[in-house]
Formats: C-alpha cells, structure tokens, sequence
C-alpha cells in the first residue's frame, strides 16, 4: 500500500500536542520537504513505528529542546529521519537499546514510565519491512533514528515531471 508519510508523521504529531506544550518543545518538519512524500508500506506499522520514535524523542527531551522529521529522497528509496536535542544515549547503550526490556539507567527511565518495548517493535516492523533501523547520539547533544521505505508510485511519478 502507498501512503503520505509526512501526513502520517503530522497525526503522531498532533497525538503528542500536550505533551509538546507542556515541555515547550519546538516540534516541526525540516524546512524545505514536499507538501506529499509518498512511500511504500503497512501505514498501520509504519504508524507505531513513528508513534515509538516520537514518544522517545519527546519523553527523553528536557524543556525547549528540538524535535524534527526529515524526508530525504534516495533514488527508489525515502530516508525518514527522526531527530531531537534532548539527553542523548550513552555509547554503551546505544547498542542494546532494541533489545526488549532494555532501558538506559533504570531510575531515571523509572520516572519517566515506560516498558523498554516501544524500541524492540520498531525494530521487528522494520524486519518486516526489510529494513532497519540506524542510531546516532550524543550524551547531552541529542540523537538521530534513520531509516528507509520504498518511494511510491506516486513519488515516482512527481520524479519524472
Ligand atoms: P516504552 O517505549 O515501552 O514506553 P521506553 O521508551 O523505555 O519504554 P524504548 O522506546 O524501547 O523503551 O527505548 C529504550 C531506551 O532507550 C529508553 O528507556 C531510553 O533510555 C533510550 N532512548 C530511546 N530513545 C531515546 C531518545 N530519543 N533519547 C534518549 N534516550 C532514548
Ligand atoms: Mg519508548
């Protein structure tokens, strides 16, 4: 199935509205991203696994900090770029982070509610689509989830225009 993955991240952006305001953060698209970017996939799959990206970047991001989506085309493919300025990921972590149950520094994750899943999914809907996820962060600067879809018919068509 083709769908519209920037309208899709506006709905997870809009579940997380409340929660956005509360810490005031800035979230938003990379200037610059087509009104339409259509990809290829399970939308209802495609849908948890931004929902997951999201809740992270917004639940591990101190007040005012960043959070940003990017679409970057790439011939057949889209890479779909999940990143904020929030606390970051230590590097011994950041290895087992999709392992199921695995949080970094358990008290403080304690506080902040969760089970150590939403990662775990992201990463077996990705298997399912044949692709995988990438990480990158830094302690105090922030992190960044990469990943590739198909592009859709539709993009394909607007490539050639
Ligand atoms: P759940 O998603 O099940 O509610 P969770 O958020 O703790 O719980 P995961 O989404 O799997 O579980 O993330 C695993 C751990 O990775 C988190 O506990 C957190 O320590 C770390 N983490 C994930 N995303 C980020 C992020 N954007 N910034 C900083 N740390 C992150
Ligand atoms: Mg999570």
């Amino acid at each position: 199935e083709d769908f519209d993955i920037r309208r899709l991240t506006e709905e997870v952006f809009d579940q997380f509205e409340n929660k956005a305001e509360k810490k005031k953060l800035d979230m938003s698209f990379e200037p610059g991203i087509p009104d339409e970017v259509i990809v290829h996939g399970d939308w209802k799959r495609i849908n948890q696994v931004m929902t997951n990206l999201i809740s992270n970047a917004v639940k591990y991001s101190g007040e005012k900090s960043k959070v940003r989506v990017n679409f970057i085309p790439e011939g057949e493919f889209v890479e779909i770029v999940v990143s904020d300025t929030g606390e970051g990921i230590p590097e011994k972590d950041v290895k087992r982070i999709f392992e199921r149950f695995y949080r970094v520094d358990k008290s403080r994750s304690r506080e902040k509610g969760g089970t150590g899943l939403g990662l775990a999914i992201v990463k077996h809907i990705m298997e399912g689509h044949n692709t995988k996820v990438d990480v990158r962060s830094t302690v105090g600067k922030g992190s960044e989830f990469r990943f590739k879809l198909k592009a859709g018919e539709e993009h394909h068509a607007l490539d050639e225009v």
